[in-house]
């Protein structure tokens, strides 16, 4: 038997659409070409375009359409408005993005660019987490997946950076907050790349508690150490867990049985949000998950939120760049939401990312003891 899942797209999302290289930086473009080269040493930058593109959505979309998974509803989010962005980012900031409507040009020299689309674009994503949030909250379905663009995990209060424009994560969970009064808000951020915009809203936060598993610095963005556990009244809060390259299903699941779990049983979560980015995947190249881990991972987060919240689970998607491992991994978690089985679990005969898990959890022993709901 399923269960409903919402789904959040808008086809405006496809209206950010930035070139590969800022014509008028070719600094930039160097410094961008070393960086890719560095990271994924297999690119072949002679044909290398802007990577968050409009084909990751539609690889999803495509997918979802052409093998429908039952009790899937899709829905139209309404656009986050200024107040509510102004939830996570400073006002001013949000009237700079918002004033390059119409406009094309690069905001920051990691590829962070806009095109004419991009800022109707950001809002309708951001908006999308907060309309999944109100539909979960007033019980429309207990499970909801954000299929949006541009992502948001790197974006702090007052900066673009790393593709991201608005932190629809942090919009979300400032949403659930003081939008909807919940209490306390867990989000655990599985993208391959440290959340460091999600981490530094919520950093002196008790009531957001941020678990966030990615390869570890320097890769990009070259924060989420272990040490990095909140300051203030969220000394604590925030639980990086950094992992080697080569990391697959076994070390995620892991993260999951170390970390996630123990800190959620001890928190007691109102509502779990997740960024999704399926760039572990090892047709990113970096990684070695692959779908079967993304469903597993999600399956046991449903199970969590059952157990904690009724529930309540809301995916936002992140980051991802290859198209078949976009719509593989998105249909492989929307068909667990909707209540589906895992039939399979590739894992590898030695994952390098274990021994991470289990040396971040005996890190973070003493906070995770520490939370309290
Ligand atoms: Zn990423």
């Amino acid at each position: 038997m399923t269960t409903p899942v919402l789904i959040y797209y808008d086809a405006r999302m496809l209206g950010h659409n930035p070139h590969g290289w800022d014509p008028d930086h070719p600094e930039w473009t160097d410094a961008v070409k070393t960086m890719i080269a560095l990271q994924y040493p297999a690119a072949n930058l002679a044909t290398y375009s802007h990577p968050e593109r409009p084909e990751r959505l539609t690889a999803i979309v495509d997918r979802l359409f052409l093998e429908p998974i039952d009790d899937v509803r899709w829905m139209l989010p309404v656009p986050a408005s200024a107040a509510q962005l102004e939830q996570a980012h400073d006002a001013a900031y949000v009237a700079s993005i918002q004033s390059l409507e119409g406009q094309s040009g690069w905001l920051a020299e990691d590829t962070t660019a806009v095109s004419p689309g991009s800022v109707v674009a950001a809002g309708l994503t951001a908006g999308a987490g907060i309309s999944a949030i109100d539909a979960v909250a007033a019980g429309d379905a207990r499970r909801a997946f954000c299929v949006g663009r541009p992502p948001g995990h790197h974006a702090s209060a007052d900066r673009a950076m790393g593709f991201c424009l608005y932190n629809n994560m942090a919009v979300a969970a400032a949403h659930a907050r003081s939008g909807l009064g919940y209490e306390r808000v867990m989000i655990w951020d599985w993208d391959m790349h440290h959340g460091n915009g999600t981490q530094a809203i919520f950093y002196a936060d008790p009531n957001v508690l941020v678990v966030d598993s990615h390869c570890a610095a320097p890769f990009y963005p070259g924060t989420g150490l272990l040490a990095e556990t909140g300051t203030g009244a969220g000394e604590g809060t925030n639980l990086n867990v950094p992992l080697p390259t080569g990391s697959g299903n076994a070390a995620l699941i892991e993260v999951f049985e170390q970390v996630v779990a123990p800190a959620a049983r001890a928190f007691r979560p109102d509502i779990i949000l997740v960024s999704s980015g399926f760039d572990c995947h090892y047709l990113d190249m970096t990684c070695a998950m692959d779908e079967t881990g993304y469903a597993a991972i999600t399956q046991r987060m449903c199970a969590l939120a059952d157990e904690f919240c009724d529930g309540r689970l809301v995916l936002l998607l992140e980051g991802g760049y290859n198209a078949q491992a976009l719509a593989d991994s998105a249909c492989a978690v929307v068909s667990v939401l909707a209540g589906n089985p895992v039939n399979a679990l590739n894992v590898l005969a030695s994952d390098p990312g274990c021994a991470a898990v289990c040396e971040a959890a005996a890190f973070h022993a003493e906070s995770i003891a520490a939370l309290s709901p």
